[in-house]
This record gives structure tokens, C-alpha cells and sequence, in this order.
């Protein structure tokens, strides 16, 4: 439908380039860059680039209607790139709450949903994908891994790029109308850690237990010495035990 996009060989985040352009818009826009000198994840954690080799991009909503929450966005934007993934090459690709990809327990692609608030309810909603294409960059203390790496060939990042907004609309649209509950059932499809030991560290605190998908809203569900608690989004990191 002709989104319009905007191409940068280097901007300080997608996300921030897309906010401002996002101002003077009142239909959705695409952002991508090269490199990203300020590229981030949750809490301010650093987003590797690789200059020129993988895709890094923001799809951006003015006035969208956030009537459903935002809780289960994240995951929408993960089940939307693991299913294009595994569609188009028949990859592995999985979904670790609340925002990422994984390949093997490796490390794919991140998402960086932000919002920016509005009158009445309506808001800009940012949705920053960062997926390693054709390069991994080496990063400590973690498992990476790319397209290319998986598959042993280079891949043409314009015709994913073009995939991946096609779905992220369809999907996007189809939560508005109903929320996250039509989407659990495919969550629980590609859940990475369904069933695993994990700890959970929010706030310095870290409690164990055992991942049990997540509820019809999106919040995780973890059985902590048999008891089901309720995991939200936000300042939480989940790793295998
Ligand atoms: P975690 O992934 O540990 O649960 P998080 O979801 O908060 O935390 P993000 O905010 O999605 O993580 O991404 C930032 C983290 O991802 C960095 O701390 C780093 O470990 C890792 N990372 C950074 N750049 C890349 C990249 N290009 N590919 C894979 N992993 C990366």
C-alpha cells in the first residue's frame, strides 16, 4: 500500500529518526539504516550494527488506537518475524519472552517496542527490529547467530525487509481488532523456554522456576515451587537454568 520509507546509511536509532518523522505523518512509515550509532535494547543495553550486512528498521504507527494494551505487542512483533523466518527459509527460529529470537537458543534479531503518548488515548507506536541477516557481531557472554550463518549463504535483505512489514501490518491490524488472545496459541508454538528451568532476575532479584507459555494477554506464566505467578513486561530478563 506504499508505506512510506526512508533509507540511512547511519542515524542514532531507527526508533528515534522514525518518532521525529512520525510527527508530521498521519500514516505508518518505514526506517532503516546501515548502522545505527545509538542502537539499543531494553534498559538501555547496546545494539550491535554491522555495518551495510544486516537489517535494522522501524516501523512507525501515528495514531494508533492502543485500546488492546501494549502488553502483548513485543510478542506479536516476535511471533510475526519467527514465522516469516521460518516460512521463507525454513529455519528454526523460536520466540523467548518477551522480545526476542532465537535460533538454538542463539540470538537472531531483537525488538524494540517504545510508544510515545498522546491525547485520548492515541499514541505513536515504534516497533524496532534489529535482526542479524548476513553478519553476527561478536558479543561476550552470549550466543549469536545470523541468517547467513544458518544457512551458509548471504541473503538479499530487501526482499525480507519487504516480508517482514507485509506481516508486521497484517498482525499489528489483526491484535488491534482482537488482542493477544488470537495469538497465544501461535506463541505457544514457537515458545523457546515452554517448560525449561529459567531464572528470572527483575530488579537484582532473581526467583527460578519453570516457564509455562504465557495467559491470553501475553503475561508469562512461571510456576515458582508450584505456584503459578504472573511474570509483566518491562524490566525482567529471563535466562535458562
Ligand atoms: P536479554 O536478551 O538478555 O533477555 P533484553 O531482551 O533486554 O535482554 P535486548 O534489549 O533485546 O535484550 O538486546 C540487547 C542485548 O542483546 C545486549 O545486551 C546484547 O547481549 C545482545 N545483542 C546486542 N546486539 C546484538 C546483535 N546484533 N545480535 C544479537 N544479540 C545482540
Amino acid at each position: 500500500s506504499g508505506t512510506p520509507a526512508y533509507y540511512f546509511p547511519s542515524v542514532t536509532s531507527t526508533n528515534d529518526v522514525a518518532k521525529e518523522y512520525a510527527k508530521s505523518m498521519n500514516r505508518p512509515l518505514l526506517v532503516t539504516s546501515e548502522y545505527q550509532t545509538g542502537g539499543r535494547g531494553r534498559r538501555g543495553r547496546v545494539w550491535a550494527s554491522c555495518y551495510a550486512h544486516n537489517l535494522m528498521f522501524t516501523y512507525a504507527i501515528p495514531n494508533f488506537n492502543a485500546s488492546q494494551g501494549l502488553g502483548g505487542l513485543s510478542l506479536v512483533v516476535g511471533i510475526t518475524i519467527a514465522e516469516v523466518v521460518r516460512n521463507k527459509y525454513k529455519l528454526d527460529a523460536k520466540v523467548k519472552w518477551p522480545n526476542d529470537l532465537l535460533i538454538n537458543y542463539a540470538k537472531l534479531a531483537g525488538i524494540l517496542v517504545e510508544i510515545q503518548g498522546d491525547m485520548d488515548g492515541l499514541y505513536t507506536l515504534l516497533i524496532g527490529v534489529g535482526i542479524n541477516v548476513n553478519e553476527k557481531p561478536d558479543i561476550e557472554d552470549r550466543a549469536v547467530t545470523s541468517l547467513a550463518s544458518e544457512l551458509g549463504t548471504t541473503l538479499d535483505r530487501t526482499a525480507l525487509l519487504a516480508e517482514l512489514v507485509s506481516a508486521l501490518q497484517e498482525n499489528v491490524k489483526l491484535f488491534q481488532d482482537e488482542g493477544f488472545i488470537v495469538f497465544s496459541e501461535r506463541w505457544d508454538c514457537l515458545d523457546a523456554f515452554k517448560g525449561m528451568d529459567v531464572q528470572l532476575e527483575q530488579a537484582g532479584v532473581i526467583t527460578s522456576g519453570v516457564a509455562c507459555g504465557v495467559d491470553d494477554s501475553g503475561v508469562l506464566l512461571l510456576n515458582v515451587n508450584g505456584q503459578m505467578q504472573q511474570v509483566h513486561g518491562g524490566e525482567v530478563t529471563l535466562r535458562l537454568n
